[in-house]
């Protein structure tokens, strides 16, 4: 079966609640239109350049994490990650249309462009772009893409940010801090404003602590994704929420993944403990309005139904979009995850797909 004749059967799956149900090995329905939207790729000069800084004495736990991640020979595990990653159209659309995805939303693998010196992240994001816009032409039904940006260089971000949009993707990926700085400094002011201008989310990705909150995180294998991606990029959230940025960008669109970086069942506390601060600081909104206007979260690398329950709960479902964190992330698992959420089915077609064709603007039917 040709990848046109798929597209067409989920198209008009996701549209037409009468269509005859088809079933997945699994034996689940397969009704369901589904856009993950935190799907990662590489390709060889980014592998290569990672691989790099890899090599470089820097002590900061993301050079710790590359090195395992690039360390020769490589474990199985990472071997299959790599090839994984490195891949678009081949393993990856035969998985996507084993498990019934209609379209991944990729975007480029953590750390991204982020660790580079300012003129190779310039460079490398044009690439990467350049590979996202080709692919997307290809295969319009089946992928979107988020830009890279180089942070270390605003202009030329800001200036990329509006040729990629130009070009048709869908909205930026920032892998968290930038030389250990967060995106409330003002020098990144000009990335918030043109991304609130183009209508276009910044997917805020995290990557390991900032040398500044490295030290705990050096044992028991903390700086990953089991407790320092969130603390770093949650807190990174916050300084958002609590820097009055969003009083300047009130239409800005950020968008956590991993059910909102631990930030949603705290945000009562957050709202009750801060409130001389924010009348002090002058700030428009409580931390859980600025939330629930300006952000976004993804169910990526948190299977758990009672989180989602929550989430969905706390936030509203049109606040919430389903992800799979290919390739880190089992396909599989991600769709039977959400396939038998105990969540309405008006809520479940906002999680898996009518979320993200708002906040992304896709727009299939306008796609040859
Ligand atoms: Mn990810």
């Amino acid at each position: 079966m040709s990848n046109d004749t798929i597209d067409r059967r989920t198209f008009l799956l996701g549209t037409a609640a009468a269509a005859a149900p088809l079933m997945t090995s699994a034996g689940e329905c397969r009704q369901w239109r589904r856009i993950a939207v935190e799907e990662a790729f590489s390709f060889r000069q980014h592998a290569q350049a990672l691989e790099g800084t890899a090599r470089s004495n820097d002590d900061s736990l993301d050079v710790e994490f590359l090195r395992k991640l690039y360390a020769q020979p490589r474990a199985r595990m990472f071997e299959d990650m790599h090839r994984r990653l490195l891949d678009l159209e081949e393993e990856r659309l035969k998985i996507m249309d084993r498990d019934g995805v209609a379209m991944q939303v990729l975007s480029l693998t953590s750390p991204g462009v982020q660790m580079f010196a300012p003129a190779v992240a310039v460079d490398m994001a044009r690439v990467a772009n350049d590979i996202l816009v080709d692919v997307i032409k290809r295969h319009p039904r089946r992928f979107a893409g988020l830009a890279s940006i180089s942070t270390q260089d605003v202009e030329a971000a800001v200036k990329e940010m509006r040729h990629s949009i130009e070009r048709g993707l869908h909205g930026f990926i920032i892998n968290s801090h930038t030389d250990d700085k967060y995106l409330d400094e003002p020098e990144f002011f000009p990335i918030l404003k043109t991304a609130e201008e183009l209508r276009a989310p910044i997917y805020l990705h995290p990557r390991s602590p900032s040398k500044g909150m490295a030290g705990p995180f050096r044992k028991y294998g903390l700086s990953g994704a089991s407790w320092g991606y969130q603390v770093e990029t949650g807190t990174h959230a916050l300084l958002i929420l609590m820097s009055g940025v969003l009083d300047r960008a009130p239409g800005l669109t950020l968008i956590l993944g991993h059910m909102g970086e631990g930030i949603p069942p705290v945000l009562w506390r957050i709202d009750n403990i801060s409130e001389s601060y924010r009348k002090q600081a002058g700030l428009k909104l409580k931390a859980s309005e600025y939330f629930q206007r300006n952000f976004m979260v993804t169910t990526s690398g948190v299977e758990d139904h009672v989180t989602l329950r929550a989430c969905v709960d706390r936030l509203g479902a049109d606040r919430v979009m389903w992800a799979i964190d290919y390739p880190y992330g089992s396909s599989e698992t991600a769709t039977h995850f959400m396939n038998t959420a105990p969540i309405s089915d008006t809520d479940k077609e906002m999680v898996f797909y009518a979320n993200a064709e708002r906040v992304f603007r896709i727009n299939v039917s306008s796609a040859h």
